[in-house]
């Protein structure tokens, strides 16, 4: 038995006979030719054929994976009518009389080269899909096949690296798992693979020979594992937790569709926490009651200047309108600290996580907050948006922000831009926040309790410093007082209040908040079904009595 570690991109386990894929090989000559117009002819013919491919690739993800997941093909689609890749092609078959096979082989090795040189990571991973735009033109030019080899039994497809259209195709009833050499955890091909809930690993170093190709392999997605040609004892072992993962995850899709309700009939929201809108199949995959938490400050962190309202706009429009109707929490930027964007040329400090960060930014950069709301209130027309302030530490920030709002209001107003009416609430991630809880409630219309901050704060533990890990206790009776009591106020006023940091998807906790009367829990999608099924099974009365 040979055993080899990877990093786990998707978890469950595979069993099954190992394949080996290997990606032909295009070898490509450079020859002369005279006629450049026919050749260029030849180019715009098979690019119009790898649209259309790309097309039905599109379609096809559509069905399987979702939207988001599949924009990467229109990606490609808009990658083929890129101009500098176009020039490019161009140039090398004008200027150097050459085929076009050539010029799309040496462009795509000069811009996938380009693009992993770059900084920037989402840019680095652009370099796969420049190959793979120029692969899948070089194979319709050259009129050789592709795909993956056809198999007669699901496999366990190990390879150096799988680019997004190749993982897209794979049949997956004949795929149990696909284990890479290369690979990120963040390309799209990893959440492709996430998406399609196949175990999957990266980053894995083996060998793609005989000693693998052919063999028996299990991949065990939760300790990123695979073993080639497993002893009896793993076999048996990894077969009986298999058996084990399949039966509760059997279960927990039963519980799809039922609402959050106690025995006792206690009603609990159970949203979803993103970070992107790539975000959002795992978000309707998982059945989630809306959207609690929506960290917008990745759309500032994943680019090198700030976003206009435009740009904005259309993601909270499109994720308003996925969720049609569901409720969307969308939190204003909250940059600084552990989430640093040099264009927003802050200066250095010697304590950031208590520094110019969040909420403070924006009450002292009115420009970049307002640019952020007015794409917040016009999307709000096209679905359930709320907005949330985070980092609030007093009522007059919220007067503040409310001052600020009035005058977007009236600016959207006097441009006659339709805007909607959203929620405005507030994270509770400070002690004073919590302290004050009483006072906030009557400004806001909901609560959202950030435990991650409010844990680093009120411990005085900095959450990014791990050798204080062992001292970082999210139990702590003072946080569990303070959620409590966060919870109180907001009823007396009369609002609802939540959790979106990481302790609400602690299962160990989930009577407990339920008792505490918490109405929402915001986590990551794949905790939503083990969590509904807690509150299915719980009876709070009876709870309570025994605590
Ligand atoms: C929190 O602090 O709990 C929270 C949800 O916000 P973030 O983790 O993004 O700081
Ligand atoms: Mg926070």
């Amino acid at each position: 038995m040979k055993v080899y570690n990877g990093k786990s991109v998707f978890s469950g386990i595979a069993i099954g006979k190992i394949s080996v894929y290997k990606k032909g090989e295009q070898q490509v000559k450079r020859t002369k030719i005279s006629d450049t117009g026919a050749e260029l002819a030849r180019y715009e013919a098979a690019k119009e054929k790898a649209t259309e491919q790309l097309q039905g690739l599109y379609d096809k993800a559509l069905k399987e994976v979702g939207e988001a997941n599949a924009a990467i093909f229109e990606v490609h689609q808009m990658m083929l009518e890129d101009l500098d890749y176009n020039e490019s092609v161009e140039n090398i078959v004008r200027s150097q009389e050459v085929n076009v096979e050539y010029a799309v082989a040496a462009t795509g090795d000069n811009f996938s080269r380009m693009f992993a040189a770059m900084d920037d990571d989402y840019m680095r991973e652009r370099a796969a899909d420049v190959k793979d735009i120029s692969e899948r033109l070089l194979t319709i030019l050259t009129g050789s096949g592709s795909g993956m080899a056809a198999a007669d039994e699901p496999v366990i497809i190990v390879a150096d690296d799988l680019a997004p259209s190749e993982t897209v195709q794979l049949d997956k009833d004949m795929v149990l798992s696909f284990v890479t050499v290369h690979g990120s955890t963040n390309s799209h091909t990893a959440i492709l693979a996430r998406m399609m809930e196949i175990p999957a690993l990266v980053g894995t170093k083996l060998p793609l020979d005989d000693s693998v190709d052919g063999k028996m392999g299990i991949v065990d997605g939760s300790t990123g594992i695979i073993y080639v040609d497993p002893d009896e004892q793993t076999l048996a072992k990894m077969k009986e937790r298999k058996e084990e993962e399949l039966h509760k995850k059997e279960l927990l899709q039963t519980l799809k569709g039922r609402e959050n309700v106690t025995l006792d009939g206690q009603k609990l929201m159970l949203y979803a926490n993103i970070g992107n809108i790539k975000d959002l199949a795992m978000v309707m995959q998982n059945d989630a009651g809306g959207i609690g938490l929506f960290r917008s400050e990745f759309i500032y962190l994943e680019r090198d200047q700030y976003p206009t309202e435009e740009e904005q706009f259309q993601i909270y429009r499109q994720v308003a309108e996925t969720m049609a109707g569901k409720r969307v929490i969308i939190r204003t930027l909250d940059i600084g600290a552990d989430k640093q964007c040099d264009y927003f040329e802050m200066e250095h400090e010697e304590n950031p996580a208590l520094g110019y960060r969040a909420i403070r930014i924006c009450l002292t950069r009115p420009e970049v907050f307002k640019t952020q709301l007015r794409a917040l209130f016009r999307a709000s027309a096209f679905g359930k948006i709320a907005i949330m302030y985070p980092m609030i530490t007093s009522v007059q920030e919220i007067k503040r922000i409310k001052e600020i709002v009035a005058e977007v209001k009236a600016e959207l107003t006097a441009h006659k831009t339709p805007f909607g009416e959203p929620e405005q609430g507030i994270m509770i991630e400070t002690p004073a926040a919590a302290v004050i809880s009483d006072l906030l409630a009557e400004e806001v219309d909901f609560f959202s309790i950030g435990t991650n901050d409010l844990t680093q704060y009120t411990l005085a533990i900095d959450r990014q410093n791990t050798k204080l890990d062992e001292f970082y206790d999210s139990h702590h009776p003072a946080v569990l007082r303070m959620i409590s009591t966060v919870v109180e106020n907001a009823h007396k006023a009369g609002i609802w209040a939540g959790i979106c940091g990481e302790l609400g998807a602690d299962q160990t906790l989930t009577q407990e908040f339920l008792a505490m009367g918490v109405d929402e829990l915001s986590v990551s999608p794949g905790s939503i079904l083990p969590i509904r099924k807690i509150v299915l099974e719980t009876n709070v009365g009876e709870y309570k009595a025994g605590r």
